[in-house]
C-alpha cells in the first residue's frame, strides 16, 4: 500500500512503540504529500495532482541520504479544487475543511513528538489554505516548522523543455502534467484524446491577467470548455522523464536542507 514510497519511508508502517522510541524527534522530517481529485481534461485522470506529489516524494526518499530521518505521510488526496466544481469527478474539500484537516494532522504529530512538518502540494489550487495552515500552526505550536510547499518550486527544466506560451498559459492537464503522467503512470493516459486549449477572451490592453501580480478570480469552466489549460499534445515521455529527475533532485536537496532547517529566533516579544 506504500508505492512509489519506499517502505521504510512510509509513516503509517511504524508501531506506536517504534515512535515512542525514535531519537532526535524533533529533526524527523515528516512529510504530507497533497494532490487533489479533480479533472484534468479528457486525457487524464482526476488522480494527477496527487500521483505527481507523492511520487516526486517517493523518489526523492529512495535516494536521500540513509542517514536523513524522514517519513512520508499517506497521501491526501483530495484538495480544495472548487476551480473545477462545474466538470463531473472532481471532488473538493472546502478552504475551512483543508484547514481543519491539516491542523488535525499537525496536532496529532505534535502529541507524538515530532516538530517538522512539510506539506508537499502537487496542486495549483491550495497553496494560499497551505500558508494560512503553516502560520497558524507555527504561532500556536512556537517550537513547530512548517513548511507549505509546492512541487514544481525547486529549480528544474521545465523552462527549457516547455514554450513559452505553454510556461505562461498551460497551467492544468497541458504539455508539463501529461508528459509526467506519460512517465509516472502511461497506462492512465488517454493518448487518443490529447487536445490543446487555451484561456480565451483574456484582457487585453490591461494589467489584469488570469495569474501573477494582478489576478482576477475565475473558475476554468470561463476560460476553457476541455478543462484543459495548454497543450497536452507536445508531451512525450522523454520530456516526462526528464521533469521527473529534475524534480527528484531538487527535492533531494530541499528535504535535506528541512532537515538541518533551525527556526530563526530573536528575543522579541
Ligand atoms: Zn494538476
Amino acid at each position: 500500500m506504500h508505492a512509489p514510497i519506499p517502505s521504510h519511508r512510509y509513516f503509517p508502517y511504524l508501531t506506536w512503540t517504534e515512535i515512542e522510541a525514535m531519537a532526535h524527534k524533533q529533526d524527523v522530517v515528516i512529510v504530507q504529500p497533497m494532490g487533489a481529485i479533480e479533472q484534468h481534461g479528457p486525457h487524464l485522470p482526476l488522480i494527477v495532482d496527487s500521483a505527481i506529489s507523492t511520487t516526486v516524494l517517493g523518489k526523492a526518499l529512495a535516494q536521500l541520504d540513509p542517514e536523513v530521518p524522514a517519513y512520508s505521510l499517506p497521501p491526501l488526496y483530495y484538495g480544495k479544487s472548487n476551480e473545477h466544481w462545474h466538470f463531473p469527478g472532481t471532488i473538493t474539500l472546502s478552504a475551512e475543511t483543508l484547514l481543519r484537516v491539516i491542523h488535525d494532522v499537525a496536532e496529532s504529530l505534535y502529541r507524538a513528538g515530532f516538530r517538522k512538518l512539510v506539506l508537499l502540494n502537487a496542486h495549483g489550487g491550495q497553496p494560499q489554505v497551505l500558508d494560512i495552515a503553516a502560520r497558524d500552526l507555527h504561532q500556536t505550536y512556537p517550537d513547530l516548522m512548517v513548511f507549505p510547499l509546492f512541487v514544481w518550486a525547486v529549480p528544474n527544466c521545465a523552462g527549457e523543455l516547455l514554450t513559452p506560451h505553454e510556461l505562461e498559459l498551460g497551467i492544468h492537464a497541458g504539455d508539463a502534467e501529461t508528459s509526467l503522467m506519460q512517465v509516472i503512470m502511461p497506462d492512465q493516459v488517454r493518448q487518443d484524446r490529447c487536445q490543446a486549449e487555451f484561456p480565451q477572451d483574456l484582457p487585453t490592453d490591461s494589467w489584469l491577467t488570469m495569474e501573477g501580480a494582478l489576478p482576477f478570480a475565475w473558475v476554468t469552466r470561463d476560460l476553457s470548455a476541455s478543462g484543459v489549460l495548454g497543450d497536452p499534445t507536445l508531451a512525450t515521455p522523454a520530456k516526462g522523464q526528464q521533469l521527473l529527475d529534475s524534480l527528484v533532485v531538487g527535492w533531494v536537496r530541499t528535504l535535506e536542507d528541512i532537515y538541518r532547517f533551525r527556526q530563526p529566533r530573536t528575543a522579541g516579544p
